[in-house]
């Protein structure tokens, strides 16, 4: 992204292409007003000194393109920071496009992908914190994850992190006095043996929030799953039951419900990620047909197994394989066909009995899933919940920098020696900011967003 580029005007359009009620096209930069106000017909545009609203249309010369309604946000009260207009055009991919080919004409500059909201975040208006959840709400698929989002789009881990900052910031600060001033009397004399307790106290609070990152991460990432089992055993027939229950398939790669190679599956509120569920629903001898092989690689990657058992027949072979090789998985055992009957005793530490087919038992299913991977003390807790795995990384390099700065304590090394690593934690608290982060990644990361956005 070219940094020397930041106030010309882009334009882009906000809505998803296609056909559709409205499009929005939005404007961002220093001569947004002007340039829109020169083709629109209706009052003026350039007498809105603070939010307005203004009914009119869009002229190519003395052409009507569209009747639109265009929304003005003076700087700085608008999402960049900088003037912005929006217009809303009637849906069509054609006007809204003539639209934008004819403000390229005025002197706007298409947006890349992401521009608006990285001039949010260069203009100060987020930070990268915020940035990122805003793309996490827009990627939401369960009500926990859009909760988190907002948790973090209202400043949660920001301030969070600022605290900790502040707290590293006052010890480098009394550090930084003994060694240059050492005559100065005012200020607490930090040795080796002084220091580690503050050092201690601000890993304790690093931990805690590093605690919640494992619930965190599964929220927002959801939980790699592999529905297995032998032929017939109602693996099919399960799937169907909580895509029914749930009604909320979110994911439907190769097109048709009938027809899923992946699927996202919303079960009371965490998110599934099915794997390889085409072997799920096709094969009907899988372990015969497509070999151990295929299994154990969706095995491998799964963070839960859902093995599925016939509860009205007594184990097999098949199952006596599948039950081994899931035996340091997480995972549970589906004792399926319960109306049936109940014929074998699982002993494991996590079985739930259904019947798929009559869609008893899905409700315990979807509990013990949720005992398995989601602390709730972490969920009522007020404190930040850490998901995003770039945050994770850096608080766990901070947390590695904090051990160091203890350990040169110990060891007895001179305080400027913990003073660079306590700078290091700083500025690693500072990059999940985005404060001094590197351009190539902030431009990775606003890379991602869609284009309007
Ligand atoms: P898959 O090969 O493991 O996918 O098994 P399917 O889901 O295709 O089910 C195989 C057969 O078992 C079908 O006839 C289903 O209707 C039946 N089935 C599945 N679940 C149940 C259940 O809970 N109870 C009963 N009685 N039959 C079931």
């Amino acid at each position: 992204m070219v940094i020397a580029m930041l106030y010309d005007t882009i334009v882009a359009r906000a809505t998803a292409p296609g056909k559709s009620a409205i499009h929005i096209i939005r404007v961002s930069g220093d001569d947004a007003i002007s340039l829109i106000d020169a083709v629109f017909k209706g009052s003026s545009l350039m007498h809105c000194d603070k939010k307005c609203v203004r009914y009119g249309h869009i002229m190519d010369g003395e052409t009507v393109l569209d009747e639109v309604v265009v929304t003005v946000f003076p700087e700085p009260r608008s999402f960049t920071r900088e003037n912005v207009v929006e217009i809303s055009c009637h849906g069509g991919p054609f006007v809204s496009a003539e639209i934008i080919r004819l403000l390229q004409n005025k002197g706007a500059r298409l947006a890349e992908p992401g521009e608006f909201t990285h001039r949010a975040y260069l203009n100060g208006r987020i930070d990268l914190t915020e940035a990122e959840a805003i793309m996490d709400i827009i990627d939401a698929k369960t009500k926990t994850q859009l909760h988190l989002a907002n948790e973090t789009l209202s400043g949660s881990i920001k301030d969070a992190i600022n605290a900790l900052k502040e707290r590293l910031l006052d010890i480098i600060g009394v550090i930084e006095v003994n060694i240059d001033y050492p005559e100065y009397e005012d200020v607490e004399k930090l040795t080796a043996h002084t220091l580690m307790p503050k050092i201690e106290s601000v890993l304790k609070d690093i931990n805690t929030i590093l605690k919640s990152s494992k619930t965190g991460k599964i929220i927002r990432e959801g939980i790699n799953t592999a529905i297995i089992g032998k032929p017939n055993v109602g693996k099919s027939t399960l799937l169907n039951a909580l895509l029914d229950e749930e009604k909320a398939i979110v994911t439907d790669i190769s097109g048709t419900t009938r027809d899923i190679i992946e699927a996202e599956l919303n079960l009371d509120g965490i998110l599934l990620n099915l794997m390889d569920t085409a072997g799920v629903r096709d094969a009907r001898d899988e372990v015969e047909r497509l070999g151990v092989e295929r299994t154990k690689s969706a095995i491998d990657k799964a963070d839960l197994v859902l093995l599925v058992l016939d509860q009205s027949d007594r184990l097999t072979g098949n199952d006596k394989i599948l039950l081994e090789l899931t035996k340091h998985k997480t995972r549970i055992l589906v004792g399926n066909k319960t109306d049936l009957g109940m014929k074998i005793k699982l002993k494991d530490e996590h079985i739930i009995n259904i019947s798929a087919k009559e869609k008893s038992g899905l409700s315990d299913l979807a509990e013990e899933v949720r005992t398995l991977f989601i602390d709730e003390n972490v969920i009522q807790s007020d404190d930040p919940i850490l998901a995003n795995t770039r945050h994770i990384a850096m608080i766990e390099k901070t947390k590695t920098n904090l051990e160091d700065a203890h350990t040169s304590c110990k060891e007895g090394l001179p305080i400027d020696m913990t003073e660079i690593d306590l700078r290091n934690a700083w500025q690693n608290l500072s990059d999940i900011l985005g404060e001094t982060t590197e351009d190539a990644l902030i431009d990775s990361i606003f890379s991602r967003f869609c284009l309007g956005k």
